[in-house]
């Protein structure tokens, strides 16, 4: 690090280290990671760039305010363990969020170096860099005593996580309840392996085992159990909904429930989490397409065209109804995507699946639109071409075009939900019900993992102070 009079100056002028990426014609055949993190002298390069702001704009930038600069000079000073603990402070999945947040548009999106023509901090691959330090360096977090509460979490996503952890940390004997046979929510059965590795989620529950929560799988609150019961006969205090939106959104076009005709959720949750990749070694198949066609635009879409060519397609094309510049998707996913091979084709709307001889879908009849006014999200609507039908070859098609509030859960806690369904609740998570906390997908609609986390950690301070009062810190 050089000093100048005795100051630390910052390399910024420096370029960006550049992320240590697997080349694309060599993992679009695998499940391995894109991204193998920055060794412990790219973190050291890339820290020695910042330019410790007296008022940083990077923290502004990020939705749970992490200390950034703060841990970014503890990379600098090799003190791991205390930089880890700094992002802890604020965000308990470092290894999570520093590999799929966008932060593009939040820390690295706001970083002064924006301004002087230079690349940003790439806050995210050190912070992934500390949380994958946790192993090695040590970072169990110390609990208070029991003090005798007990608090239901239904939901393992990201904010259940984060809402248990901080929970388990004050003292409350925490049950998660989760409908999957295993954790993790969307980071396990929505996220692929490439670019989430499972064995980073699982390690995360394992910590929260490791404080004294308790996990029941398999458990489908709505079903098994509802509201009245875990206040009535199971003794609990409160309740933290984070059921997430897991319902899919459909096209409602003809053909749609023809074989091979996927959604986004079902395709997803076969290859990840029910390893249908390894079929038959895992008992879930999936169908082997060789000409995919994608409908959608965000990162769910890029998930599942980046699992098609991974599973082995000769085509893959991303069919869009607006354009690329319009796409909900993270930057760097739709560039990874097409580097590896995925088309995208935009301006498009399908009107109809249609089935060859053998009863699978083998042809998609597509029409071209054009952008017209802005809508209500501020993004150009897009309006049919008149008479531009083409059609496209296609074994294998997968929706991702949304999701929906699941009801059922919401309904057996007795909340109030607002007109589509999604839990109403205020910024501590409070509910119509006093007992009942909700944050995540399920109030936000789907949105990303460290706003839910960050809804998790708040109604768990909302939760201590109303069953604790004074007593909660
Ligand atoms: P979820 O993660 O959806 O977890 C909810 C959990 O509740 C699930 O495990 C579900 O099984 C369980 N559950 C549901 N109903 C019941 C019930 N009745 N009883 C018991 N349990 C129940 N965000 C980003 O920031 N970056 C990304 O790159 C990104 N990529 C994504 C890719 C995909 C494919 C998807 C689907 C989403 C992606 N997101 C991304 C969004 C992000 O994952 C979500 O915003 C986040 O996971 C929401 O967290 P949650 O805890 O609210 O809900
Ligand atoms: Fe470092 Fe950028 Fe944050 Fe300034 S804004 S402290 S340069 S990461």
């Amino acid at each position: 690090m050089p000093l100048v009079n005795g100051k630390y100056r910052a390399n910024n002028k420096d370029p960006r280290v550049p992320a240590n990426e697997v080349p694309a014609e060599v993992r679009a055949k695998n499940f391995e990671p894109v991204d193998t993190g920055y060794t412990t002298e790219d973190a050291l390069e890339e820290a020695n760039r910042c330019l410790d702001c007296k008022k940083p704009m990077c923290v502004k930038g990020c939705p749970v305010g992490i200390d950034i600069p703060t841990f970014i000079r503890q990379i600098r000073e090799e003190d791991f363990a205390g930089g880890l603990a700094t992002i802890r402070e604020s965000n308990m999945l470092p290894s999570v969020c520093g590999r799929v947040c966008p932060q593009e548009n939040q820390c690295e999106g706001n970083c002064i170096l924006n301004r002087t023509g230079n690349n940003p901090i790439a806050i995210g691959q050190l912070e992934r860099f500390l949380g994958d330090m946790t192993e090695s360096v040590g970072a169990t977090p110390v609990c208070k005593p029991a003090n005798g509460k007990k608090v239901a979490v239904v939901g393992s996503g990201p904010s259940g996580i984060a809402c248990a952890g901080a929970l388990a940390r004050e003292g409350f004997d925490v049950t998660v309840y989760e409908a999957f046979q295993t954790g993790g929510g969307v980071l396990t059965y929505g996220i692929p392996e490439f670019r989430l590795p499972k064995a980073i989620v699982k390690r995360e529950i394992d910590g929260l085992k490791d404080l004294g929560v308790k996990f029941e799988y398999d458990a489908v609150v709505g079903r098994l159990y509802d509201g009245d019961e875990f206040f009535n006969d199971m003794g609990y205090d409160a309740m933290y909904m984070a059921v997430g939106a897991g319902l899919p959104k459909f096209l409602n076009i003809p053909g749609e429930n023809l074989p091979g005709v996927f959604c986004a959720n079902e395709y997803l949750t076969r290859v990840n989490l029910m390893k249908a990749m390894d079929f038959p070694v895992f008992d879930t198949p999936i169908k082997h397409g060789k000409n995919v066609v994608v409908f959608g635009g965000g990162n769910v879409a890029m998930d599942a065209a980046r699992t098609a060519l991974r599973l082995g397609a000769d085509s893959v094309t991303l069919a869009y109804r607006r354009t690329e510049k319009e796409m909900p998707a993270r930057v760097a996913e739709l560039h990874h995507a097409k580097e590896e091979g995925v088309r995208v084709m935009e301006l498009v709307s399908p009107l109809e699946f249609e089935a060859g001889e053998d009863g699978f879908v083998a042809k998609v009849k597509l029409e071209r639109m054009e952008l017209g006014e802005p809508d209500e999200s501020g993004r150009r609507r897009p309006v049919r071409v008149e008479g531009s039908e083409f059609e496209l070859p296609c074994d294998v098609a997968v929706t991702a075009i949304g999701t929906n509030a699941n009801p059922f859960a919401s309904m057996a806690a007795d909340v109030d939900l607002n007109k589509w369904g999604y839990i109403e609740a205020d910024e501590d998570g409070k509910t119509s019900n006093p007992k009942v906390w909700a944050g995540g997908d399920i109030v936000t609609g789907a949105a990303t993992v460290i706003l839910a986390m960050g809804a998790g950690k708040q109604a768990a301070a909302s939760i201590a102070k109303t069953l604790l009062g004074d007593d909660a810190e």
